[in-house]
């Protein structure tokens, strides 16, 4: 019998293989950049903001929160940045998402209730009622904006964060996929 002079392909894999399956990784080292702003100009209407980025290379605590100095790349300040832990990454993004999701609904469930209530009359009187919608506008306008930042900062929140009039900011690095 030819059973095939291949042994069959083995594949070990390391022991300490782990899936850490879902969104809300958080690496080992924050993936977010400080940004140094260099200048700002307006072309146009264009505002033109040139920066540079600089990576963070603040390896994140097993727990809880550290505080680390980095240097800027461009003006050398050192600042005290906080790096949270994984862990504390993933709760804040998975907090945001919630927060930003629930508001988003809300905002959804308070535009559709308004909209049942304010039925549409035909006479030609003049709607008395426009300031008492006012705040109801303001609450929509004020839950929108919390679900979108929200949502946003889920996405972006990657566990750093700057001392305070650092004269800096954190942004992620751009991806290249497609222009
Ligand atoms: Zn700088």
């Amino acid at each position: 019998m030819d059973s095939g002079g291949h042994d069959p392909l083995v594949v070990e894999l390391p022991s300490t293989t782990t899936c850490r399956g879902g969104v809300m990784r958080a690496g080992e080292h924050p993936r977010i950049h400080l940004q140094h702003n260099h200048n700002w100009r307006l072309e146009g209407s264009l505002g033109i903001l040139t920066y540079s980025l600089h990576p963070i290379p603040v390896p994140r605590p097993a727990k809880g929160v550290k505080t680390a100095p980095v240097r800027c790349g461009a003006c050398e300040t050192e600042l005290d940045v906080r790096v949270y832990s994984a862990q504390l990454t993933r709760i804040t993004r998975s907090l945001l998402l919630l927060v930003g999701v629930g508001a988003l609904v809300a905002t959804v469930l308070v535009a559709v209730l308004l909209m049942g209530s304010d039925e549409p009359r035909n006479g030609s009187e003049p709607p008395e009622s426009t300031l008492s919608y006012l705040p109801v506008g303001f609450g929509i306008v004020a839950l929108f904006t919390v679900g979108t930042v929200g949502i946003v900062g889920s996405y972006f929140y990657d566990g750093v964060r700057l001392p305070r009039r650092s004269g800096h900011a954190l942004r992620r690095p751009r991806r290249r996929s497609r222009s």
